[in-house]
């Protein structure tokens, strides 16, 4: 913003001066903005950054300029059902209706389990928890999930195992103070900005940089070592680094004393992980896994942050576990500056599985058994016992023909979910399947029966959780577009309209929350009038005169005072290289667009990115005669697509990559459905693929 004000923002001088300001929440990535909406005549016209606990007055080109998807022309506002092949704008009272009377009549035939619920990170706090109650109290079924499931459930599950809660252990603000910061799997200056901006500064300000990425990332210009593994092989470096702590004598011995079990039989196991030995499988010289390990477990406090790099695997959630061990054995956790932080890719996709959108979990995580007495008794209503499915098994019962009806709240199944072409043959065997969303994505397009309108975030109450637990307020700034309702406010009158509205009378987000914190002990504290006076909450926060938690596992680890080191095999991926499909394909994020791209993609952020490239070493281009621009085609055992080639030496030889934001291009599918051995999570990050030459001439991307 500019201080004397002879300059003004594009976004305000073609929509005008905004005469109202209201604090919310950016709606993209897991670091949790504030940001200040300016609003004129009701509609948005600019936003500008605000002085909130995560981001100090930052923000990103997302959340900056990435707005005008509220206003696209293609926005839905109205419900819909489709009718003989054609969608037809219908009223609410005929589409809950419609919607009541078919979940009825396949309840009644095929059984509660025959429907599967899947929520969203773009929802709410307050809409996840009403979303799962809603299919366990009106559906009657378990069958409940939500987009954590393609991204970070191998964190929550690992961390749960190991340290007694699923979430980040310390606060971003200790980037400033870490010594040493280990960043795993993650791009953070293209898919957390502001989070990666904090991580240069920390560097220029003389931390040290370990960056662990099969390829260079803009935060190698400030790392002071790079090991540059072949993907999914993260178990091996773990493992290697803690070999070579172990064997250096680095170990915390106080906290090994303390806090830690299970140290001996951890050091024979680990003996078989020598760097010199794990160098031949993950490709980083010993040398180097020597010097990060003794970085990290001297150079304290040392902290690390990871994304899905570490995640998307077959072994997500135990590559989790072996980072886990380093902190453990370093005692580099439960202190400022250091501890175990994923990078959350969503707005409140920490709080979407943390309100109950979990097959397994009630609100706050807590497992059903632990929490069904006292659920039952505030909803009077049996939680069932029969386990539910995740959104994996439930296109796989789709497939089956066991699973008759989905409703996809935010969540664009085709689009999002890993080989595409299985994902068709599930949804193609449904017999209903209900979109709730801003447009009429790609699952709605090929096999929605009814659409549901939803409100954008800026157009709606409640609150999102982010990457450090904090918990946030979301401020409706503008009138929802059209007959656009807020998705709480649709699954209650659909609760409503199947018997159900004790259960669902809320008339506001707040009257929700305060539900979810009755159930929910650590979260107690964090009310909409604390909110408002300091602006975030990090739980656990068991009252209101507590002040919240910035630092996890002090004293002891959520689960008892110690916790025993995990031994943690490798298991190398399936997808050998062979003559057929001869290079690994790896994907991620770029700054300006997001996920999907729903939303960015209906921006001017359009603009700064309009494909996705494939990313090729200047060896491999030149054998293969590639030029940059020209069109390729990129194939796997799943399936092709067309995409431009940029030439880059950020990518090694026999490694390509890409980002898979281009709904032309549409990367998923040839994206590979090996699952997460843990928690069936995709392996996004481990393709074998061939690349063949379409043009003769370098084609304009
Ligand atoms: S860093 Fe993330 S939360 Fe912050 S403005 Fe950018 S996209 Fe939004």
């Amino acid at each position: 913003t500019c201080p004397s004000g002879a300059l003004e923002d594009l976004t305000v001088l073609a929509r005008g001066v905004p005469t109202e300001w209201t604090k919310t929440i950016c709606s993209y990535c897991g670091t949790g903005c504030e940001v200040n909406v300016g609003t004129r005549d009701g509609k948005i016209t600019t936003i500008r950054p605000s002085e909130g606990p995560s981001n100090h007055g930052h923000t990103c080109v997302k959340g900056r300029y990435a707005f005008d998807y509220v206003y696209a022309e293609e926005r839905i506002t109205s419900p819909m059902i489709r009718r003989e092949g054609q969608w037809v704008d219908v009223s609410w009272d005929e589409v809950i209706s419609y919607i009541s009377t078919r979940l009825k009549a396949i309840i009644a035939k095929d059984g509660p389990d025959s429907i599967g619920v899947l929520s969203s990170a773009r929802g709410t706090n307050e809409e996840n928890f009403v979303a799962q109650k809603f299919a366990r109290v009106v559906l009657g079924t378990n069958n409940i999930d939500c987009c954590a499931r393609v991204c970070h459930s191998p964190t929550a599950a690992a961390m749960k195992m190991t340290l007694g809660t699923g979430a980040a252990t310390n606060s971003l603000d200790e980037i400033a103070i870490a010594q040493t910061i280990l960043v795993c799997g993650a791009n953070p200056t293209d898919g957390h900005p502001v989070t990666g901006a904090r991580i240069k500064q920390a560097a220029r300000h003389g931390a040290n940089l370990i960056i662990v990425d099969p390829r260079v990332i803009e935060l190698n210009d400030f790392a002071t070592i790079h090991l540059q593994l072949h993907p999914g092989t993260n178990v091996v470096l773990f493992n290697a680094m803690g070999a070579a702590i172990v064997e250096e004598g680095l170990v915390d011995e106080e906290f090994l004393r303390t806090r830690i079990t299970e140290f001996e039989e951890y050091k024979k196991f680990i003996a078989d992980f020598a760097p010199e030995k794990a160098e031949l499988i993950c490709g980083v010289p010993a040398a180097k896994i020597r010097a990060a390990a003794r970085m990290y477990a001297t150079a304290k406090p040392a902290l690390s942050v990871h994304g899905l790099g570490m995640t998307e695997h077959i072994q997500g959630t135990e590559g989790i576990m072996a980072l886990v061990n380093l902190a453990l054995l370093t005692g580099n956790i439960g202190k400022p500056g250091t501890g175990i932080n994923p990078l959350r890719g969503q707005n409140n996709v920490q709080g979407a599985p943390h309100m109950g959108c979990e097959p397994k979990l009630l609100a706050g995580y807590i497992p059903i058994e632990e929490a069904r007495a006292q659920v039952e008794s505030m909803w009077h209503v049996p939680i069932p016992t029969h386990p539910g499915l995740n959104m994996i098994d439930m296109l796989a019962a789709a497939t089956e023909g066991k699973l008759k009806a989905m409703w996809a709240i935010g969540y664009d199944i085709v689009m999002t979910n890993p080989n595409t072409h299985e994902t068709r043959r599930a949804m193609d065997q449904l017999d209903l399947v209900i979109v709730q969303d801003l447009f009429l994505n790609a699952t709605a397009r090929e096999f929605g029966d009814v659409f549901l309108p939803a409100a954008s975030s800026f157009e709606k109450d409640g609150t999102f959780m982010n990457g450090e637990r904090r918990i946030q307020r979301v401020r409706g700034a503008a009138k929802p577009q059209g007959l656009a309702r807020s998705d709480w406010e649709i699954v209650c009158a659909v609760a409503k309209a199947m018997g159900h509205g004790g259960n669902f009378a809320y008339r506001t987000a707040e009257e929700i929350w305060n539900e979810v914190r009755s159930l929910w002990p650590e979260g107690a504290g964090i009310s909409y009038a604390r909110l408002d006076a300091v602006g975030g909450l990090q739980w656990p926060c068991l009252d209101e005169g507590a002040p919240g938690t910035p630092i996890l596992h002090v004293d002891e680890f959520t689960h008892g005072k110690t916790t025993a080191l995990r031994r943690i095999e490798f298991v190398p991926p399936p997808h050998l290289l062979s003559k057929e499909f001869p290079f690994l394909l790896t994907t991620g994020r770029n700054l300006y667009q997001y996920n999907a791209a729903t939303q960015t993609s209906r921006t001017p952020n359009n603009g700064l990115y309009r494909t996705d490239f494939l990313q090729i070493c200047p060896v491999d281009a030149s054998r293969l005669g590639l030029e940059a621009g020209e069109i390729v085609r990129l194939s796997s055992e799943q399936g092709s697509v067309e995409l431009p080639v940029q030439i880059s030496d950020h990518v090694k030889s026999g490694e390509v990559y890409t980002t898979f934001h281009n709904t032309r291009v549409f990367l998923n599918q040839i994206t590979t459905s090996q699952r997460d051995r843990y928690t069936k999570t995709p392996e996004y990050k481990v393709t074998a693929v061939n690349i063949a030459k379409l043009s003769p001439q370098p084609a304009s991307a």
